[in-house]
């Protein structure tokens, strides 16, 4: 037993050390004085490359918005451009007074604090959910009933939701005995880091620092709640409560607790809404979550713990993760938000998406049993 005990604390450092260099190589960036981009960096861009990316912005609510085009025509400042011309269209910074300076530091620390080298977990990640979340606001349902504060407030947790997301899960984190996971005791170990890294850089950059106390304490709070709801493993507990209120017809958007709860719902159908997009943006999210997934499972095979599931590249296809991904968590949510909507012109072009990239994955799932290696890359690409 001691032997074991030694191997698994061998291990545990192992893991500590090189996830701690992860970390590292990210810091360092900083520390070799390399500042965090912000738009005013987009000078050095090409006139062509920048004029690209403003006409780009005049489409920022279509559904079929290239957020990997936007993200190279802006020199990988996605997320930054388009939250502060989401900002500017809500007129967010007039009605809260916001200080341009702080705005653009907080959002210049959020984008760095995002892991480049994660596959899936990343900055375009984030500004992908906040596009999605645009489009959500702009629903004719709930564009009506919005204060700026429920704009201001879904917006930036879509931008942060994830943030510093170190590309393992939480079962990883606590197998390893990670120092958040013991934080945070295990539960929603990831999501309340994500928040509490928004609240210190909230507080480091001073956004809020003019308002009332109460006022930017609340804000922080909803901020929170927001993105705690992101945690999948609360998922049935969200969908009964949405059911219930569907079935009931009791949601009344004039009252703040319901708007706040359809924004919980907004940002939880923003963040898995890669297999309601087109087939060719779908398919490159669906190929970058797996391959942070088979990252963790080699790391885990690396060090002798059990491969969690999904993470084992030989045994888990991608068309197998992404069908069940889309049975049990997609399209069930989706179905009840098509419904909330009465269904929207958005919600359908949504619904259709997903039956196709469903189907199509069925098909490829189908070869893939047969003779993957030889088809899959003519397939990825013809038109089904
Ligand atoms: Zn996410």
């Amino acid at each position: 037993i001691d032997q074991q005990g030694a191997v698994e604390s061998g291990t545990r450092r192992k893991v500590k050390r090189l996830l701690s260099f992860q970390r590292y190589c990210h810091a360092s960036r900083l520390l070799r004085g390399l500042v965090p981009h912000t738009p005013g960096s987009l000078h050095l861009l090409d006139d062509d490359y920048l004029g690209q990316a403003a006409h780009m912005l005049s489409k920022v609510g279509t559904w079929n918005f290239d957020i990997f085009l936007f993200d190279r025509l802006t020199n990988g400042n996605s997320l930054v451009t388009l939250m502060c011309h989401l900002f500017n269209v809500y007129g967010l910074i007039h009605h809260f007074q916001l200080d341009m300076v702080k705005l653009h530091r907080f959002l210049g620390m959020v984008q760095e604090d995002y892991h480049s080298q994660n596959p899936y977990h990343n900055a375009v990640h984030a500004a992908d959910v906040t596009q999605a979340m645009y489009c959500y606001l702009k629903e004719p349902k709930l564009a009506e009933q919005l204060s700026p504060l429920d704009v201001f407030l879904g917006l930036m947790a879509a931008a942060a939701h994830d943030v510093d997301h170190p590309g393992v899960n939480q079962p990883f984190l606590i197998k390893t005995r990670h120092h958040l996971a013991s934080l945070y005791q295990n539960t929603s170990v990831l999501e309340s880091h994500h928040w509490r890294s928004t609240v210190g850089m909230l507080r480091e950059s001073g956004l809020l620092s003019h308002l009332p106390a109460n006022m930017s304490h609340d804000m922080e709070q909803q901020l929170g709640s927001l993105i705690l709801a992101t945690d999948i493993s609360r998922q049935n507990e969200f969908m009964s409560t949405f059911r219930e209120h569907l079935d009931n017809q009791d949601l009344d958007l004039q009252h703040a607790p319901h708007r706040h709860f359809i924004l919980q719902i907004s940002l939880k159908c923003a963040d898995v809404c890669n297999p309601c997009r087109v087939w060719e943006l779908s398919r490159q999210w669906s190929e970058r979550v797996c391959e942070e997934f088979y990252r963790q499972g080699d790391l885990e095979r690396k060090f002798d713990l059990e491969i969690s599931p999904l993470c084992n590249q030989q045994a888990d296809s991608v068309p197998a993760i992404q069908i069940g991904f889309i049975s049990y968590i997609v399209e069930p949510l989706f179905e009840e938000w098509h419904r909330f909507t009465e269904p929207s012109p958005l919600s359908q072009t949504m619904m259709g998406h997903l039956h196709k990239n469903k189907a199509r994955w069925s098909r490829l799932r189908h070869i893939n049993n047969c003779q993957f290696d030889k088809v899959l890359p003519s397939l990825l690409l013809c038109p089904l």
